[in-house]
């Protein structure tokens, strides 16, 4: 096999001892000489991963018995809706920064009134709005920590005297943040935490049962809170595959992981801005670690350029369809080297 470097937004790319454990387990499971993906839940071995996987998301984010931990199906989609219908009573405040948001703010929109606190649609989401205040008569306030389509990120986020409720799909775990600030936290796991097929979803228990409306099952935190994610049948390839890349996550440490996040997008982002084919599309005080969002100033060489990268095995630069241009997913597990390498054919390119 090739390497490729691997700058998918997502699913994508994943630890090698990731992928290596994964692979081990589709043919042996915790010795039990059965595959991974032909054992009970309910085994002995497949309950010890959910409860470790559980366990260590609660240490990574340095957060209490106030907290339960959940890994649900349905992807950060289905929390948009579960958000609003489990925590909306009369009214909630949403951030607005981009497709994401507007998808929870829709879904929202059908148990109560939702309120755009700021947006920045004027300008395409090219920023992040910091100029408003979160009032204390909403049930909640709603952000995306990470807009993966347009390429900016929540580096502070706002102090909420209502409980603060964040889509973090596209940076958990990639940086040291006061996680007991949120209140409910939620992430489809295929950006920077595993494989597709599971959602995480960490709430603060004290925020529930706050809603007069019947929920149903399927759809009531509380019921997968008192079965352990297992009231049916979890995404056991998913949730073992989180659960190793948790382990890497823990074997180096949030502070490490940041550093090094930062030292790659430190690396792309002054190619961008001393390149003067490039150009970069978001606000630089707002520019995310983990997606790099830039054009081509002549969008007519767009094509040899996607060529020029195709020959150095860099693979899942082209921008998102709403978009356009190109964008580099730098999560976690992309080396630096790895960017090394595309910042060279950007440079060669000019
Ligand atoms: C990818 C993504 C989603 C959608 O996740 P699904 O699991 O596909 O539903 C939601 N929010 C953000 C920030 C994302 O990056």
């Amino acid at each position: 096999m090739k390497q490729i470097h691997n700058f998918s937004a997502g699913p994508a790319i994943l630890p090698q001892e990731v992928i290596q454990n994964c692979s081990e387990a589709l043919q042996n499971f915790s010795g039990t000489d059965l595959s991974l993906i032909e054992v009970s839940h309910r085994s002995k071995e497949f309950v010890d991963v959910m409860d470790e996987a559980q366990d260590l998301v609660k240490k990574l984010m340095n957060i209490g018995d106030d907290y339960e931990v959940m890994y649900l199906q349905g992807g950060a989609s289905t929390q948009f809706l579960m958000v609003a219908m489990n925590l909306l009573e009369t009214k909630a405040a949403y951030l607005n920064t981009g497709t994401w948001s507007l998808k929870a703010i829709k879904e929202a929109k059908h148990f109560g009134v939702i309120e755009e606190l700021a947006s920045s649609a004027d300008k395409n989401f090219s920023y992040i709005p910091k100029d408003f205040t979160i009032g204390s008569d909403y049930d909640y306030f709603h952000c995306t920590s990470n807009n993966t389509i347009f390429g900016t990120q929540l580096h502070d986020f706002p102090s909420s005297p209502v409980p603060m409720i964040c889509d973090m799909s596209s940076d958990i775990f990639s940086r040291k943040i006061d996680f007991s600030a949120f209140s409910l936290i939620y992430a489809g796991a295929q950006k920077n935490m595993g494989p597709a097929g599971t959602t995480l979803v960490v709430v603060k228990k004290e925020i529930l049962d706050k809603v007069s409306r019947y929920i149903p099952t399927m759809l009531n935190y509380n019921t997968h809170i008192d079965k352990g994610s297992m009231f049916n049948t979890p995404s056991v390839f998913a949730v073992y595959g989180c659960l190793q890349t948790l382990k890497w996550i823990d074997s180096q440490g949030l502070e490490e992981i940041e550093n090094y996040n930062n030292q790659k997008a430190d690396l792309i982002y002054s190619e961008i801005d001393q390149n003067d084919l490039f150009e970069g599309t978001t606000a630089r005080e707002d520019r995310s670690k983990m997606n790099a969002t830039f054009i081509l100033k002549d969008e007519k060489l767009n094509d040899s350029f996607l060529n020029a990268c195709n020959e150095a095995n860099i693979s899942g630069i082209k921008g998102h369809r709403s978009v356009g241009g190109f964008r580099a997913s730098m999560y976690n597990a992309m080396r630096v080297e790895s960017v090394q390498v595309l910042v060279d054919v950007m440079r060669n390119f000019k």
